[in-house]
């Protein structure tokens, strides 16, 4: 952004703006001359058969929510104008795309890296501050920015939770009474994992098989795992850096979350 005061940081969103996104802005606010965030429900990163078109729309309480937190720029493309006619180029974020949501989503991480990219190029932000909850969003992003030399820090904060544990997400006024009720067994399987890794058990299946049984019914598994949060590889024998991914649906609905369980030794502790 041409005429800002450095350090800019970009908080980039899909809207229907809660207290976790709040957290981002209140990073970057303390932490940059100006902030921007961006809101932009991205079609390319959403499958055929997901949830875009009833994807929780709040622009004008997001507006207030962003100016009460101090936001200096809001960028709010439309589809037509992030995508006109002929757009044809795409960022493929390479293998680390296609496990876990990559595979539950395919083309999701080529959507989301497509759309930083083009965020990064509109805005030119010093720093762009993601949320933890999304880990692997993290891991591809951090991909991209090495690999493509891209000019700007990645700051990440950690997750937002309800009291109860369970993460905050736009997706959760999707649960109907008995499914909200139900949610936070998704965290209690990876404070399961966390105990299971600090009470000395290194072996991912043994591991992962604590955690699992805290995922009843009505809660599905889509994943359950413990992976390099650089690569999303799953070594047998559990080590650092390593973090406890999980993802459950809840009828239609699919909940993810995550907790580090072994940092190296140099992490700030800022939650990934
Ligand atoms: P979204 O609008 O869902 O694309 O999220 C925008 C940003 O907010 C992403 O960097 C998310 O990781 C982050 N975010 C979403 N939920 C939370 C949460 N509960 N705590 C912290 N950050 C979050």
């Amino acid at each position: 952004m041409v005429g800002a005061e450095r350090p800019l940081g970009l908080v980039p969103t899909m809207g229907a703006l809660h207290a976790g996104h709040l957290a981002l802005v209140e990073r970057a606010r303390a932490e940059c001359r100006t902030v921007a965030a961006s809101i932009f429900v991205n079609p390319l990163q959403f499958g055929p058969n997901e949830d875009f078109d009833r994807y929780p729309r709040a622009f004008k309480s997001d507006v207030a929510a962003l100016r009460a937190a101090g936001v200096d720029l809001i960028y709010a493309p439309g589809v037509a104008a992030m995508y006109p006619p002929g757009f044809a180029t795409s960022v493929d974020p390479g293998p680390l795309a296609e496990r876990y949501e990559g595979a539950l989503r395919p083309g999701h991480f080529r959507g989301v890296a497509t759309v930083c990219v083009k965020l990064f190029a509109a805005l030119g932000p010093d720093r762009a501050y993601f949320g933890a909850k999304d880990a692997q969003q993290v891991a591809v992003l951090r991909r991209i920015v090495a690999d493509l030399d891209l000019p700007i820090e990645l700051v990440i904060a950690p997750t937002v939770r309800e009291p109860d544990g369970l993460a905050l997400s736009s997706r959760n006024v999707y649960l109907d009474a008995e499914q909200r009720a139900a949610a936070p067994a998704l965290h209690r399987a990876l404070a399961a994992i966390v105990a299971a890794v600090r009470s000395g058990e290194t072996d991912r299946e043994r591991v992962v098989a604590r955690g699992r049984a805290e995922l009843i019914a009505p809660l599905r598994e889509a994943y359950l795992d413990v992976v390099d949060p650089a690569t999303f590889d799953a070594p047998d024998a559990v080590r650092a850096p390593a973090l406890a991914i999980a993802s459950a649906w809840l009828g239609t609905t699919r909940l993810i979350d995550n907790e580090p369980i072994l940092r190296q030794a140099q992490d700030d502790g800022g939650g990934m």
